[in-house]
């Protein structure tokens, strides 16, 4: 049998055809009825975008003997001549396969001549970013003078490796990735017109996959076609492309949040046994956590995640929140790193994957915060009635200053000078003798926290401390230092004992976070990359 491969078969042959670029198609279409040419375009976009269909659509109207409303009728001389890539006037390079010089020479000589059937010699040339240094300068002497009836159409897949000359010769458009609904619906008429059946889910399996490429959603079209005649079905698909279903997530990211590590280990077992690759596995599961972080930060529609899986992210928002997505999206970007020198990835993979569990996460840390706030700030309050009611009792006192005092405690509660904390409490040691020697009193307390247990000493030593009022903050720095903060977050009364005993006082102690505040959350580099992907795949 004679398989034409899809995306040959149902190249578009007019602009009305062409998917997901209508402003690219509409500025075109209005520049050649009012007759506004460029001499120099540029295409610009990811692979598989519709940039050389359209540059060849471009070059069938500039050469259609029998232009129909501003589109190649397709049956001229002409019009087949360029579908079937034998038009002596439209000549296509490749500038991955022709960086050199000669070539770019070659069409600095036969631009001269006039075209030979139609009004303009067209040149294309595909992935024109390849051409070297010297090529490129050939090209910008011929794009500075170029002869009436010629026309460059220049398609890149990185447009910042031009060079500014010639891109400021060049008329430029950018192609957007194709939106997964688009993409779908192409497919779905193509699998229509070839009397083959599908289920529509499997169609979306494969936009999903191909990110925004036509030609890769064909291409795996054409495969699963391969062996799979009369049916694209959902499951076929999802084996074709080793495809993880969403609840297999949704069921990981329940087993992380509930520290569930046996079940982890045993469900990241089934599924690496099952013949899925890792790197799929991690690959779609990054995917996941992306999709679900853009809905709970409110960018999600509806061609991402399913209803069940939204319904499932809104139950859980109030357990973990982007903060927490974004920690696990940087622990798996960072496997996804190094595994792939690993000799065994699977035991890193669960490695992973327990560590995951072993995250606390954010809202219960900034809940804990919370609460260790109220406490030192009800402490504060209780001094400071302590010191009202020696006020009071004070008979020198007017009632006015008393009063305007008052007004003052209750604006700014928290604002406590150290000194008068000292006029209401009477210990052996001076709060201020503290602060000025703390170092010295901290080494004894880290001392009598060793006798009791080496663990917390030892996570203990070298961190940052320091002490402000009644609180003393132990500064661990780093982020990723979970589990030595979860176990001092535990262990925190033998802390404020060990404090206690030394220095007669009753210091709370906290254990620093670095929480990131919600602006630090909205700008953080993470969600910005994923939100730009997002808008690239979702503004056609
Ligand atoms: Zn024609």
């Amino acid at each position: 049998m004679n398989y034409k491969v899809l995306s040959r078969k149902y190249r578009p042959q007019n602009f009305n055809e062409i998917i997901g670029q209508p402003h690219i198609v509409d500025t075109l279409i209005n520049s050649i009825s009012s007759n506004r040419l460029a001499h120099g375009y540029l295409f610009s976009g990811l692979r598989g975008v519709g940039k050389t269909t359209t540059a060849r659509v471009l070059a069938k109207t500039l050469n259609c003997l029998d232009l129909q409303g501003g589109q190649p009728c397709g049956k001229c001389q002409n019009c087949m001549d360029i579908a079937a890539s034998r038009s002596l006037d439209v000549i296509e390079l490749d500038g991955a396969s022709n960086r050199g010089i000669d070539e770019i020479r070659e069409i600095k000589e036969t631009v001269k001549y006039p075209p030979i059937s139609g009004k303009y010699k067209i040149y294309i040339i595909d992935e024109v970013h390849m051409l070297t240094k010297e090529a490129f300068n050939a090209l910008l002497k011929t794009l500075e003078e170029p002869p009436n009836n010629v026309v460059f159409i220049l398609a890149t897949t990185d447009s910042h490796k031009i060079p500014e000359t010639i891109l400021s010769r060049t008329l430029r458009f950018d192609f957007k990735k194709i939106t997964n609904k688009n993409i779908t619906r192409h497919i779905s008429k193509i699998l229509e017109k070839e009397n083959i059946n599908f289920e529509e889910l499997a169609l979306n399996m494969i936009a999903k996959k191909s990110d925004g490429s036509v030609r890769d959603a064909l291409s795996i079209l054409d495969r699963i076609i391969s062996y799979s005649r009369d049916l694209v079905s959902y499951d076929i698909v999802k084996e074709s492309l080793g495809i993880i279903e969403d609840e297999i997530y949704i069921n990981l990211l329940d087993l992380i949040i509930q520290s569930d590590q046996n079940s982890l280990i045993l469900k990241v077992k089934e599924i690496t046994d099952s013949g899925y690759s890792i790197e799929n596995f991690v690959g779609g599961f990054n995917t996941f956590l992306s999709n679900g972080l853009l809905f709970i930060s409110g960018y999600s529609k509806e061609e991402f995640l399913s209803e069940s899986v939204e319904n499932w992210f809104n139950s859980k928002k109030n357990i973990i929140n982007s903060i927490d997505f974004m920690r696990i999206i940087e622990e798996i970007q960072k496997f996804e790193i190094t595994s792939r020198n690993l000799l065994q990835p699977d035991i890193a993979l669960e490695a992973l994957f327990i560590k995951l569990s072993l995250m606390e996460n954010s809202i219960q840390i900034s809940d804990l915060l919370l609460k260790l706030d109220n406490q030192t700030f009800e402490d504060k309050s209780k001094i400071n009635q302590n010191k009202h009611v020696k006020q009071i009792n004070d008979s020198t006192l007017k009632a006015e200053d008393l009063n305007s005092k008052d007004k003052i405690k209750t604006v700014e509660p928290k604002n406590i000078e150290l000194d008068e904390i000292k006029t209401v409490e009477s210990k052996n040691i001076e709060l201020d003798e503290i602060k000025e020697q703390f170092n010295n009193y901290w080494k004894s307390i880290l001392n009598l926290i060793d006798e009791k247990d080496k663990r917390i000493s030892s996570s203990l030593h070298d961190q940052k401390v320091s002490i402000n009022n009644n609180l003393i903050e132990i500064d661990l720095g780093q982020t990723d230092n979970i589990y030595e903060q979860k176990m001092l977050n535990e262990n925190i009364d033998i802390i404020e004992n060990s404090i206690y005993e030394i220095l007669k006082h009753h210091l709370k102690v906290k254990i620093k976070v670095i929480i990131k505040n919600e602006e630090q959350e909205k700008n953080h580099p993470l969600l910005d990359e994923i939100k730009s992907k997002f808008t690239n795949s979702n503004n056609s």
